[in-house]
């Protein structure tokens, strides 16, 4: 069990983000929420999560989104992203990444706002939702209007849309997981910022990088089920802990 400290960065971890040369990001929902984007769980949790249906609604079955609630769904999110600004959080990342030799930012969220506030080469490990994906040549095109009307036409080859998310229904891409789980085994530092770390198989990545040795650095506004993995858990809003950290 690691040390919890509220609001405030320990020397401890000022001195190893200058020793390491290798630091990966891991980012959930919680570091969006100050920008108005819903979270599924934890003390910022939206209520558009509480309906019973959402499971459903948000299942690959549903495909490809003939369903009017299921439309509506991925509607209603999408205009909250497209009208959400990068946090201070995600504007600090995006600074950073050159003073390490290895940079990296795994996602779990489904928003754009790290991309938008600049950050490259983010893996994202749920999709985003401003993409929509042709079930049949999997052609990804950004959704300029909203999901009701792109998905009123058809891709080039004829076939039609899905998001570009993993839905609850779906499992992880074998490639894309073994990508996350190659920068958790071999960076030197591993920083969680607003991850409750209850979704899998996401949630398992500070694990895997203690087990190889990693530094490892909590950032949320509450303890959360992952917390024994980390060196430090700092509680506090990820738009005042992060800009204090880098
Ligand atoms: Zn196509």
């Amino acid at each position: 069990m690691g040390k919890i400290i509220e609001n405030t960065i320990p020397d401890e971890v000022i001195t190893k983000l200058n020793q390491v040369n290798s630091l990966v990001v891991f980012t959930g929902a919680g570091i969006s929420s100050s920008a108005g984007i819903p979270t599924l769980t934890g003390p910022r949790c939206s209520p558009i999560w509480e309906y019973n249906f959402i499971n459903d609604l948000l299942s690959a079955e549903k495909i490809p989104g003939k369903h009017i609630l299921h439309l509506r769904l991925l509607d209603n999110l999408l205009e909250k992203v497209k009208t959400a600004p990068p946090t201070l959080a995600h504007l600090s990342l995006a600074k950073i990444a050159n003073k390490f030799t290895n940079f990296h930012i795994v996602s779990q969220n489904f928003d754009d706002l790290h991309q938008r506030a600049n950050s490259n080469g983010c893996l994202m490990l749920h999709g985003e939702i401003t993409k929509t994906r042709c079930l049949n040549c999997n052609l990804l095109e950004i959704i300029e209007t909203n999901y009701k009307m792109h998905w009123q036409t058809k891709c080039r080859c004829g076939g039609a849309w899905r998001p570009d998310l993993l839905l609850f229904d779906e499992a992880m891409s074998e490639k894309l997981w073994q990508q996350a789980e190659n920068l958790a085994q071999s960076c030197e530092m591993l920083v969680a910022i607003g991850s409750s770390g209850q979704v899998l198989p996401g949630g398992l990545l500070p694990a895997i990088a203690r087990r190889r040795g990693a530094f490892l650095v909590e950032i949320n506004l509450i303890p959360t089920e992952i917390t024994p993995h980390f060196h430090f858990t700092i509680l506090g809003s990820s738009d005042e802990v992060v800009p204090k950290m880098f």
